[in-house]
């Protein structure tokens, strides 16, 4: 079992002028038997902080270690990690067994067993146990992929790393292959780093994960952490839907709105948040020194019978979810998306309880 740690570690590609930094001074520890998510938009960094983790690229600065051993001067080939690529990356002339069976090649199989044996035992955790005959080209896409984690797996390699390993199965398969990928990790108890632009995947799937922007760490954290307490506005922005909404404090404890509460102007409204500060004399805001809050709400927070902090949506499209309705809409130029059991009119009153907002910025 292997603690994986990169400290300080920055890549930039080309030349420093015109290059592209594609990491950024990143600091971050997956502990042992964690399965570990990045996620982040298309182009964040997440792929080159696992190639260099694998050590397909070398970091511009900072190290990478396993259990406290610098991988520097480590090849690929020697880092004892298992990798599987959105790509299959299947041999199609050979078949699932052989596949599967590869890195034993170069590499002897657990103690106690044989290669046969490590390959059948594989086929079974995956549960393609009787295809090992089959050709990779007779299988589902949901089925090469389980290939391919076997083959990651069978020389028992320190760390996992999965790269958007399921971005090319439909949602459905999807589901189910991240619930058994989450068994197999967790019985095996190998330390994973998944690699996801999937928010939702991200937070079903992980013990804890970092949300990247721009080759940086913008919040590591549990999904639950993650998901109630985004640290900035990108990260309450990008996992899972979320108001956002920006405004100036008007009043703070004990003046106008009474104990424990903040007053914020958001255009010509204002709403009635929990204290934002616990120091409310620090905090207290004058004509000369305003002090602006960014807070959200999530959709599960904005209700019709809310009494307080109620406002009026323009309705412009609703999406019909089963149990559900996601409604997208406008209240004073601010996005809005709502869930309601019903479809609404053209506008919709809904309010919020001062203590289901976040607050994700003050200055
Ligand atoms: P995606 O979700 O689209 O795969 P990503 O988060 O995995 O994106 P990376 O592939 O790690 O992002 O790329 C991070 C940044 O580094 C991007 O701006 C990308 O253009 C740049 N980059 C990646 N590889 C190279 C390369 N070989 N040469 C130059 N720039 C590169």
């Amino acid at each position: 079992m292997t603690e994986l740690r990169l400290e300080g570690v920055s890549k930039r590609y080309g030349s420093n002028e015109d290059g592209a930094t594609a990491l950024s001074e990143v600091d971050l520890t997956v502990r042992d038997g964690e399965f570990f998510t990045l996620v982040g938009p298309s182009g964040c960094g997440k792929t080159t902080t696992l190639r260099t983790i694998a050590g397909f690229e070398e970091p511009t600065e900072g190290t990478v270690s396993f259990d406290d051993e610098p991988m520097t001067d480590v090849p690929p080939e020697r880092r004892d990690v298992g990798v599987v690529f959105q790509s299959y990356a299947l041999f199609p002339h050979m078949s699932v067994a052989d596949n599967v069976g590869y890195g034993l090649r170069f590499r002897e199989p657990p103690t106690g067993t044989t290669a046969d044996e490590r390959v059948s035992a594989l086929l079974e955790l995956v549960d393609l146990e009787g295809m090992g005959e089959r050709s990779p080209d007779q299988l589902s896409g949901g089925q090469r992929q389980r290939v391919a984690l076997a083959r990651a797996l069978a020389p028992e390699p320190e760390l996992l790393l999965l790269d958007e390993p399921m971005s090319a199965l439909d949602a459905r398969l999807r589901e189910s292959l991240r619930l058994q990928l989450k068994r197999i990790q967790s019985d095996l108890e190998i330390t994973t780093v998944y690699v996801t632009h999937d928010q939702e995947e991200a937070l079903a799937i992980s013990d804890r994960l970092a949300v990247m922007r721009d080759g940086e760490l913008e919040q590591v954290g549990r999904p639950q952490e993650i998901y109630r307490e985004p640290a900035t506005r990108f990260v309450a922005e990008f996992v899972g839907d979320n108001n956002v909404f920006a405004g100036v404090v008007r009043d703070h404890d004990g003046t106008t709105s009474g104990e424990g509460r903040t007053r914020v102007g958001v255009g010509d409204a204002s709403f009635e948040l929990e204290a934002v500060s616990e120091n409310a004399s620090d905090s207290r805001s004058g004509p000369e020194a305003p002090r602006r809050v960014t807070f959200c709400v999530r959709p599960d927070s904005l209700s019709r019978n809310a009494d307080v902090n109620r406002f009026t949506v323009d309705v412009d499209t609703c999406e019909f979810l089963g149990q559900s309705v996601r409604v997208h809409g406008r209240w004073n130029g601010v996005p809005v998306v709502l869930r309601l059991e019903e479809v609404p009119d053209d506008t919709v009153v809904v309010g919020f309880d001062p203590g289901d907002v976040h607050v994700v910025e003050t200055s």
